[in-house]
């Protein structure tokens, strides 16, 4: 205890010293100062399917905006730099139109930040992230989620990232021309065989992420099949990362990385954000989902063949059988943590980060409800006794570095000129 005076006496003025200090406070002083980035945020989705049409749908000042969003509810989080995701559908895939999508949805980003210019400011690098916290703003940046959106196009792809757009995951749930899925876990009548189709990345899969390196687009293998992983990371010549992903490893579905996949990504300097959904954190939820598949899926088939020729009715008939379904039950929020304590045991203490995927998940965890709560992430790491440091690295730091290292290679890459890949017509 006399220790701890002494230390007292010397940090007075400064830094209060931890033996001291009262916990709340000091996760709330070590929340504060530090740059909190979260890799994946549905908030424009959540707007889209609110208003489902530009009206209004730029406001989040509003309390409530979104399920899981707003500013004042943002601000209480501590949150730096939102990426915002501009996620294509898989549908679009098949009737068209993903580009259009992609490209009405970064408007959005860009009214959503114009809308609030004391609150909001646009960024697109490391730089603009830590300027905005020095400035007291929010950096709202952009990635995309479905690389469906580029429509199988180098031009577009440059395009996205002329608009900001910082980093693309590779698929969504659906397998695209280019690369495999690791397919749609929650759909009754899921194998992820048929997601299988160019085992990993094709010809031309590989030089989208070769491109996506010269640009500086980060490349996100969350969704992607386990196939894919491995010829990113070989394709790769940056880290890549995870943006909203958690450990297969505590809760065992195709959505989360094998300790082996969190531990190649870390060694190439990745890094993995985790999810806080309760099915990605929980294997309870996970066997929950699985056992109601099981038990609806011949209906769901027969449904599928009785209303093969009217696609309307069978939606129509399979949201009401999925409705059957028991709600998954929101976890405890400290699982979050444990997820984040098992990449640090696994990979190290800089390779993981936070990808809540708020309004982008109908489970977040009971005291993890929203964006609001994100102080208490801290607050855990430090009571289990990671140093202040680490929580930095956590909150923000890992990601920024690995950030950066995207950066300097594609800076590296100047000399090259743009891909004129084109995808092989299909033999
Ligand atoms: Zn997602």
């Amino acid at each position: 205890m006399a220790t701890r005076v002494v230390l007292g006496i010397i940090l007075a003025g400064g830094l209060a010293s931890a033996g001291t200090e009262d916990p709340t406070a000091r996760a709330a002083r070590v929340h504060q100062a530090a740059i909190v980035v979260d890799t994946h945020e549905d908030v424009p989705e959540a707007l889209e399917e609110k208003w489902g049409a530009y009206a209004n749908w730029h406001d989040l000042g509003e309390p409530g905006a979104t399920k899981h969003w707003d500013i004042a509810r943002a601000r209480q989080g501590g949150l730096t730099a939102p990426f915002f995701a501009v996620y294509v559908p898989a549908s679009y895939a098949e009737k068209g139109g993903s580009a259009r999508y992609a490209l009405e949805l970064s408007d959005m980003v860009d009214g959503i930040v114009a809308r609030h210019p004391a609150e909001f400011a646009a960024a697109a690098s490391v730089e603009e992230i830590r300027r905005a916290k020095r400035d007291g703003r929010m950096a709202i940046l952009k990635g995309i989620e479905g690389g469906h959106a580029i429509e199988d196009s180098m031009g577009a792809l440059r395009n996205f990232y002329r608009l900001g757009v910082r980093y693309m995951t590779l698929t969504h749930t659906n397998t695209n021309h280019w690369a495999d899925s690791a397919g749609n876990f929650f759909a009754p009548d899921y194998d992820p065989a048929r997601f299988q189709v160019h085992h990993g990345l094709n010809d031309f899969g590989r030089a989208v992420v070769r491109e996506m390196n010269r640009l500086g687009m980060m490349v996100d293998v969350s969704h992607v099949s386990e196939e894919t992983v491995d010829d990113v990371l070989e394709a790769s010549r940056a880290p890549v990362f995870a943006s909203h992903s958690s450990c297969r490893a505590l809760s065992d579905m195709p959505r989360n990385l094998t300790d082996d996949q969190i531990k190649r990504i870390a060694a190439r300097g990745g890094v993995v954000m985790i999810n806080v959904s309760s099915t990605f954190l929980d294997q309870a939820n996970v066997d929950l989902v699985k056992g109601a598949m099981d038990r609806i899926r011949p209906e769901y088939l027969r449904l599928k063949e009785v209303y093969k020729d009217d696609p309307k009715r069978r939606q129509e008939e399979q949201d009401k059988l999925q409705k059957s379904i028991p709600e998954r039950k929101p976890t405890d929020w400290t699982k979050a943590v444990d997820h984040i304590e098992h990449v640090i045991k696994i990979a190290g203490v800089d390779a993981v980060g936070l990808g809540t995927d708020f309004d982008g998940i109908p489970d977040p965890p009971a005291g993890l409800e929203d964006v609001s709560r994100l102080p208490r992430i801290t607050e855990e790491l430090l009571r289990r006794g990671h140093s202040e440091e680490d929580v930095r690295k956590v909150l923000g730091e890992n990601f920024l570095r690995f950030f950066s290292k995207v950066e300097e290679v594609s800076r590296s890459l100047s000399s090259e000129p743009p891909s004129l890949a084109a995808l092989a017509p299909a033999p």
